[in-house]
């Protein structure tokens, strides 16, 4: 288990199993490690009881459960905790697309017989968001800088306390002659807030919420396994942007923290809850917009003036001088941000601070 000394908190783990010495072998693997605390049920009826009454960090269910299927459980326990980790075990693999698994909140599968390195494994990636002192991002956009615009300070925040990030960019841009040197904007805009550019090459103005929009974004998520996920706000006027919004919200439901950025075609309705101060990240993200500015000088909401502006206002919600605003779809990392001793980007609730 690594990093198990940054866990102050015991993690509670519900174990849905019917047979019982599959059940009782889970338990006696769960219960070698101090910090965790293993329950385990028979019957999904009294595991779907303590999910809608108790207080879980992680669901380990068999698929095959008496009058009811692990996925089905998995996406009930979504309804009752948002971003609830889920690992499915199963004697029969490969039925389950990896999309299908991922739309059920499905973290993990793991193939029987169990051993007990591989589960204990399967548990540590689970419980990542909870162990984890560094992050996993992803940050998810319609168009070339759609990110950078939105989240590009708290990026450069996540970049300085050693989180990987990635880019996900469902769109090249509009179809014009210039494709290619677009792409090595967006290549080098990515690389100076250090992340990992997915660009895909989706129509501009045609994303519409499909499944290929909601398979992409499954694939990025079932392969990066972040705990963190900004995505465009819902309150625009751009329909590529709600499109992705709606997709992301659909498949990463086991994402454990997840934030909705805002865009210049945001409407009056986007309303920010969660502050994050950028004093330490703004250059950055003025330094990964100016490599798209270079090549649209004209596009005025890019310009450093513009930017800085508009992040100087949103520092009136944050202990900052510059802030981002963001929506909060779910956010069950909250806990730990008192641990996390995050320069200056600590994340500022409205009301609070
Ligand atoms: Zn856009």
């Amino acid at each position: 288990m690594s990093n198990n000394q940054d866990l102050e908190r015991i993690a509670r783990i519900l174990v849905v199993e019917d047979d019982d010495d599959q059940r009782t072998y889970l338990m006696h693997v769960l219960r070698r490690l101090g910090n965790l605390e293993p329950i385990g049920v028979g019957d999904p009826e009294s595991a779907l009881e303590l999910l809608a009454n108790e207080h879980w960090d992680l669901l380990i269910t068999d698929l095959i459960l008496p009058g009811r299927n692990g996925l089905n459980l998995a996406d009930e326990a979504q309804e009752h905790h948002g971003g609830l980790p889920v690992i499915v075990v199963t004697a029969h693999p490969s039925f389950e697309t990896a999309v299908e698994a991922v739309r059920a909140g499905v973290s993990d599968f793991l193939v029987k017989p169990l051993d007990a390195d591989r589960l204990l494994a399967a548990v540590d990636r689970a419980l990542s968001g909870f162990h984890r002192v560094t992050s996993r991002v992803l940050a998810i956009g319609a168009h070339p800088d759609d990110v950078e615009l939105g989240c590009g300070g708290a990026l450069a925040l996540h970049r300085i306390h050693g989180d990987e990030i990635t880019i996900l960019t469902m769109s090249q841009g509009a179809e014009t002659p210039d494709l290619e040197h677009r792409l090595k904007q967006a290549a080098l805009s990515a690389q100076r807030l250090g992340a990992t550019l997915i660009m895909h090459t989706l129509r501009e103005t045609m994303i519409a919420e499909s499944p290929t929009v909601d398979e992409l974004i499954a694939a990025a998520i079932s392969e990066i396994r972040p705990d963190t996920v900004y995505v465009h706000t819902p309150q625009d006027v751009v329909t590529d942007h709600r499109a992705v919004n709606a997709s992301t919200r659909r498949v990463a439901r086991a994402v454990p923290r997840l934030l909705c950025y805002q865009s210049p075609s945001s409407t009056v309705d986007f309303h920010p809850v969660e502050f994050i101060g950028i004093d330490n990240g703004l250059d950055s993200k003025l330094g990964a917009l100016g490599a798209f500015l270079e090549a649209a000088p004209d596009r005025e909401y890019l310009s450093p003036e513009m930017v800085r502006a508009t992040a100087r206002y949103w520092g009136r919600f944050a202990s900052a001088k510059y802030a981002e605003p963001f929506e909060v779809v779910r956010d069950r990392l909250d806990r730990r941000t008192d641990r996390l001793d995050l320069p200056v980007g600590r994340p500022t609730r409205a009301g609070r601070g």
